[in-house]
């Protein structure tokens, strides 16, 4: 069936048009104007509206990147249904290379927001009234924060069948049952009955190639599951199906020191397995940092500077820990940021 217009911020977008969109936010104290920055990919074809979004933490890079590739797919020409994307939802943030707003309040403890409230309540106001509440689905593009990185994973909440669905065509190895944050923009919009997925990848002001890959084909699995884009030719992409982590677990520091970790991303470390070892400058005192139980590699810390108590390791566990080893693997030979290694993908990498 046809699409008919398209309405947001009092533009209308009719059907098989692509129509970037100012959505003004509050100026900056210069007198400069400023505005949230969305494009608007209307289908001929009736279908399902998607939000995607990045920078709600405005230091998180990778789903600008994302975004951006995603934008430029092909594919969009046969879109069915309505692509709302939004790079960069944390303008002011974003400019100071922050994840927090001016006034240090984190947008995305601040939802569903209010006209009259912080900075960060009117944002996320706008936020739901331009763009989630026009939406059935969301995707909400994260990365780890500074100086931690995470390996690609879905947090979601897969005590809802439809949520769960999602997660799984995605296609990252790991996912998170998250329970719902308080005042998060996923809470904000299961409220409203919105389907969302929040990725994780990488690390804060960082570009990581393997992130961003798996974030844009995790989005384009989405999108032709909820039948937006055809259906894929070729349906074996060598990638085992995902395990949903049972739990999860931080190993942190037990003294102050300087670390040297051992273990990458996804790796699994038995219980009592060697993760790092935290020394004085010195190397007179050395502290080993073991694995309290069994669990893969999900999130890490990349600064070697740590004081008593800091979060080190981020561990899950699953039920079958060797599957879920074997998934990742496999994930990241499929997702290799080698060039040669694959021919239907026209990005180069980012190295
Ligand atoms: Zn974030």
């Amino acid at each position: 069936m046809k699409a008919g217009s398209f309405e947001i911020s009092g533009v209308h977008v009719e059907p098989g048009q692509r129509v970037g969109i100012d959505l003004p936010v509050a100026r900056l104290y210069t007198h400069t104007s400023l505005a949230m920055p969305v494009q608007v990919v209307h289908g001929k074809l009736q279908g399902p509206c998607l939000f995607v979004s990045a920078a709600i933490h405005g230091d998180e890079l990778n789903g600008v990147e994302v975004i951006r590739r995603l934008l430029q797919q092909a594919a969009l020409k046969r879109l069915r249904g309505t692509l709302i994307a939004i790079p960069i939802v944390n303008i002011h943030g974003f400019l100071d290379r922050s994840r927090y707003l001016p006034d240090r309040r984190d947008l995305n403890r601040n939802f569903p927001g209010s006209g009259k409230g912080s900075l960060a309540a009117r944002i996320a106001k706008l936020f739901m009234t331009e763009v989630v509440a026009r939406c059935g689905y969301g995707i909400d593009l994260h990365t780890g924060a500074i100086h931690r990185e995470n390996i690609p994973q879905i947090r979601a909440n897969m005590d809802d069948a439809e949520t769960e669905r999602l997660a799984r065509a995605f296609g990252v190895p790991v996912l998170i049952n998250s329970t719902l944050r308080d005042g998060s923009l996923r809470m904000a919009a299961a409220e409203r009955g919105v389907t969302m997925l929040l990725y994780e990848a990488g690390e804060a002001l960082r570009f990581d190639e393997v992130s961003i890959r798996a974030g844009l084909k995790g989005v384009l699995n989405v999108m032709r599951e909820l039948g937006m884009l055809p259906a894929r030719k070729r349906k074996t992409t060598g990638l085992k199906p995902p395990l949903i982590a049972r739990s999860s677990f931080w190993v942190r520091a037990s003294e102050s020191g300087i670390l040297r970790t051992l273990v990458p991303l996804g790796t699994r470390v038995a219980k009592g397995g060697l993760l790092a070892v935290i020394a004085d400058p010195f190397g007179e005192a050395e502290i080993e940092v073991r694995a309290r139980h069994e669990g893969i590699v999900i999130g890490r810390i990349q600064l070697p500077l740590v004081h008593q108590g800091e979060a080190l390791y981020h561990l899950a566990q699953f039920t079958h820990t060797e599957r879920a080893a074997r998934s990742v693997e496999v994930f990241q030979e499929v997702i290799n940021p080698d060039p040669t290694a694959y021919d239907d993908e026209p990005e180069p990498p980012i190295q």
